[in-house]
């Protein structure tokens, strides 16, 4: 699948939903901080949450 990094973004968990599942990372299911934005195709835009420590080995 087409799936091209295009950059980084911190991540705040909006507290105002308290129905919401926390967002977690991906990877690791802790906390998450930060997310990532990749471009797959045909304008559209995937975002995938990460903690701190596994957001380092997305983003090389
Ligand atoms: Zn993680």
């Amino acid at each position: 699948m087409y799936k091209k990094f295009i950059r980084l973004r911190a991540f705040e968990d909006q507290p105002s939903y308290p129905n919401s599942k926390p967002k977690v990372c991906v990877t690791c299911g802790i906390k998450a901080s930060q997310e990532a934005l990749f471009d797959v195709g045909e304008g559209i835009i995937l975002i995938e949450k990460y903690c701190d420590t596994c957001v380092k080995n997305t983003s090389n």
